[in-house]
C-alpha cells in the first residue's frame, strides 16, 4: 500500500521556528511508522517562495525575492536535517519543474471551463496574501491573524468558479467523514462550505513574483494555488526520469495547522475536482503551540527554539516533547520549563532509567545475556493489543494518544521492577527461574516499547536496540514474546544526560 504524507510548504519570508518543526516532526513520525509497517512511503516537505510577502520582505532587505528564497530555503532544509526528518524530497515552488506543472494544471482548469474574467474588490491582507471577508475581520478592519489594518483593494483578474463545486464538496464530506480530522475541524470546514461558497480570483495583476497565468502573461497565479499544487507537482519530478504520480497520488494525509484549514479542506479539493484529479484521503489538522509567560530557563532562554534545543538536548528530546506535551490537534502551551520537566522525569527517569536498570541487572545477574523465558502473564496481558492500538491511533493521525499508549507500558514496566524486586530474587538460588522470567520480561518489554517508539525518537531507540542486541525495527516484531532470550547485551551510555545549565547558558 502506498502512503503519501506532506507538511505545508513553509513560507520563506522568515526564519524557521517551533511551529515549522512541529509539523515536520509529526509528518516524520507518521512516515517512519508506515515504513516500519512495510508500506511504500513518500514524505514531502519544502518551501513556498512566491507571493507578495516574500517580495516585500526581500525589498526590505534590499535583495531579490529569489535571493531571499535561496537563503531561507537553506535554513528550512537545515531544520529538517536537525530534526532527523526522513523527507523523500524537498520541494521549492521556484523549481522550474513545479512552475511548469502548475501552469499545466491551471490551464486544464481553464480549459474545463472553471475560470472566468472578473473584477475583485475586498479587504486584502498582504501578509496572508489573501482577501478577508467582513466576518473574518477583527477590531474594525484588522487581519485576524496579523492584527494589521487592512485596506480595500480592487483588481481585474481571473476567477475560479468555486461556487460550482459546493454540491460536490458536500458530497465528498458526506461520503468521507475522515476527510478532515479532528472532528471539530471537519465540522468547521463543512459549515463553511454549507454557508455558501464564493468564487475567488486565482490570479494577481500587480504582482510579478510568481507563476505566469498560461493564457495571460500580464498576471501571475495566486500564491495559494501555486502553493497547494506542490503536493501534486512534486511527484512528477522528485525522482529524475521517473514520475511517481500514479504510485502516490492521491495523498494519504496532508498535515496542516488550523489557520490554513479553508485552503486545504475547501479550495484544494475543489481545484483538484476542477482539474479532474482525485482528492486526498485526509487533511489532518493540528493546533497551535502557545508560548505563555514563563520564567527564563538557564539553558533555553524563554522560548523553545528548535535549533537551540537540538544542540543542547538532541533532536529526539524535542521530537518527544512536541508530540507529548500538547495533544496533536488541539492548542496547548509549551515552555522551556515544561520541556525540562518532561526531559528529566519522563525521558531520563522513566525511559532512560528503565533501560539502564534492565541492562545493568541482566549484566550483574546473568552475565549480560538475556535469559530465555516466557513473558510474565501480568505484563503480557497489559501489552496485548498494544501494537494494534498504536497503528490505529496513527492511522487516525492521533499522534499524542499513540505515544500515550506506549508510555503507559513504560510506566508499567517500571512498576513491575519495583514490585518484583529482582535484586531480592537474585539473593535466592531457588528463585532463579523466577528471576529469568522477570529479566526476560523486562528486556522484551523494553524492546517492544522501543520498536514502537522508534518513529518518535529514532536515534535513541537505535542506540538502545543495539545495546539490547536486537536491532530489527519492523512492526511485526513489536509484540511481547516475539523474540526469545539469548541476546548478548552491549554497552549503553546515558541516553538522556543531564544538561548543565551553567556550561551552556546562552
Ligand atoms: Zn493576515
Amino acid at each position: 500500500m502506498s502512503y503519501y504524507v506532506t507538511t505545508p510548504i513553509y513560507y520563506v519570508n522568515g526564519e524557521p521556528h517551533l511551529g515549522h518543526a512541529y509539523t515536520t516532526i509529526a509528518a516524520d513520525v507518521l512516515a517512519r511508522h508506515m515504513r516500519q509497517r512495510g508500506e511504500d512511503v513518500f514524505f514531502l516537505t519544502g518551501t513556498d517562495e512566491h507571493g507578495e510577502p516574500v517580495a516585500q520582505a526581500a525589498e526590505k532587505l534590499g535583495i531579490t525575492p529569489r535571493e531571499l528564497g535561496d537563503a531561507n530555503a537553506v535554513r528550512f532544509k537545515e531544520l529538517a536535517v536537525a530534526l532527523n526528518a526522513t523527507n523523500d524530497f524537498f520541494i521549492r515552488t521556484t523549481d522550474p519543474e513545479h512552475m511548469a506543472k502548475v501552469a499545466e494544471v491551471v490551464q486544464r482548469i481553464y480549459d474545463n471551463g472553471h475560470v472566468y474574467a472578473g473584477h475583485y474588490e475586498g479587504w486584502y491582507c498582504p501578509r496572508c496574501a489573501d482577501f478577508k471577508t467582513e466576518s473574518e475581520l477583527v477590531d474594525g478592519n484588522q487581519c485576524p491573524i496579523h492584527r494589521i489594518v487592512l485596506e480595500i483593494e480592487t483588481e481585474d483578474n481571473w476567477f475560479f468558479r468555486l461556487s460550482a463545486f459546493q454540491e460536490r464538496l458536500e458530497q465528498l464530506y458526506a461520503e468521507h467523514p475522515d476527510f478532515v480530522t479532528p472532528q471539530n475541524r471537519y465540522n468547521e470546514a463543512l459549515s463553511f462550505i454549507k454557508s455558501g461558497l464564493r468564487d475567488f480570483s486565482l490570479s494577481r495583476q500587480r504582482l510579478k513574483w510568481g507563476v505566469p497565468v498560461p493564457w495571460d502573461d500580464s498576471q501571475v497565479i495566486y500564491v495559494w494555488i501555486d502553493a497547494l499544487l506542490n503536493y501534486y507537482t512534486a511527484l512528477s519530478y522528485a525522482r529524475p526520469g521517473e514520475d511517481l504520480t500514479d504510485r502516490f497520488w492521491p495523498a494519504t494525509v496532508h498535515l496542516i495547522g488550523k489557520d490554513i484549514l479553508k485552503f486545504h479542506a475547501v479550495i484544494w479539493p475543489a481545484l483538484l475536482m476542477a482539474a479532474d484529479l482525485p482528492v486526498p484521503e485526509r487533511v489532518g489538522i493540528h493546533g497551535f503551540l502557545l508560548l505563555g509567560e514563563h520564567k527564563m530557563s538557564k539553558s533555553l532562554g524563554n522560548v523553545i527554539e528548535p535549533f537551540r534545543v537540538v544542540e543542547l538536548y538532541g533532536e529526539d528530546a524535542l521530537r518527544f516533547y512536541a508530540m507529548r506535551e500538547v495533544s496533536f490537534g488541539s492548542d496547548g502551551e509549551v515552555s522551556p520549563e515544561g520541556f525540562e520537566t518532561r526531559y528529566n522525569t519522563e525521558l531520563a527517569n522513566e525511559y532512560g532509567n528503565l533501560a539502564s536498570r534492565t541492562l545493568a541487572m541482566i549484566g550483574r545477574y546473568r552475565d549480560g545475556v538475556v535469559p530465555d523465558a516466557k513473558p510474565a502473564t501480568e505484563v503480557a496481558g497489559e501489552f496485548e493489543g498494544l501494537r494494534q492500538a498504536v497503528c490505529e491511533r496513527l492511522d487516525a493521525v492521533e499522534i499524542t494518544p499513540a505515544l500515550d499508549e506506549i508510555w503507559r507500558r513504560i510506566k508499567l514496566l517500571n512498576r513491575y521492577v519495583t514490585e518484583e524486586e529482582p535484586w531480592q530474587l537474585a539473593k535466592d538460588e531457588a528463585q532463579a527461574e523466577r528471576l529469568d522470567e522477570v529479566l526476560y520480561t523486562l528486556a522484551e518489554g523494553l524492546r517492544v516499547v522501543s520498536v514502537l517508539l522508534h518513529p518518535f525518537m529514532p536515534r535513541t531507540v537505535e542506540r538502545l536496540l543495539e545495546a539490547l542486541g536486537r536491532e530489527d525495527l519492523s512492526l511485526d516484531g513489536a509484540q511481547l514474546g516475539a523474540v526469545g532470550g539469548g541476546a548478548e547485551l552491549g554497552e549503553l551510555g546515558q541516553l538522556f544526560p543531564r544538561v548543565e545549565a551553567e556550561a551552556s547558558a546562552a
